[in-house]
């Protein structure tokens, strides 16, 4: 079972900061933005690529709701997914980086970046 699944279950301990029947918030053990949230479905997808739109459609609500109850709704936020080894995946179980709580960088993410200008 894979560890968001385990947390899921209650098997690891996580700080919840918000839950609905087939989705899960809750604080990222390594913040790298004074508010950041990992949002879950409770079923186990892999990774983005393999989410169904139904899940996604479910999950977009959720976010909104989670975004709202910490009060970021309004002063703005950054939303993550890390997909495949590219992407910088580390956990496979599907999961959306809520980031917030002050003004975000925005930094380059390849060595390589072929500029057109
Ligand atoms: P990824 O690189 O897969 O997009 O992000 C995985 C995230 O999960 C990382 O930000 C990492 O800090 C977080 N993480 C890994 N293990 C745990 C854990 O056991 N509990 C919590 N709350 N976060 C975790
Ligand atoms: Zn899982």
């Amino acid at each position: 079972m894979c560890i968001f699944c385990k947390i899921v279950n209650g098997e690891i301990p996580n700080n919840t900061v918000h839950e609905s029947e087939h989705f899960l918030a809750f604080n990222d053990l390594y913040p790298k933005a004074p508010i950041h949230i990992l949002i879950i479905p409770k079923i186990h997808v892999d990774c983005f690529q393999d989410v169904s739109a139904e899940t996604m459609a479910g999950l977009t609500q959720f976010t909104q709701e989670v975004a709202r109850k910490v009060g970021i709704d309004e002063t703005g936020y950054r939303l993550i997914t890390n997909n495949g080894n590219d992407g910088g995946q580390e956990v496979f179980h599907l999961h959306f980086h809520l980031l917030g709580g002050g003004k975000l960088k925005w930094d380059h993410s390849h060595e390589d970046v072929h500029r057109s200008i």
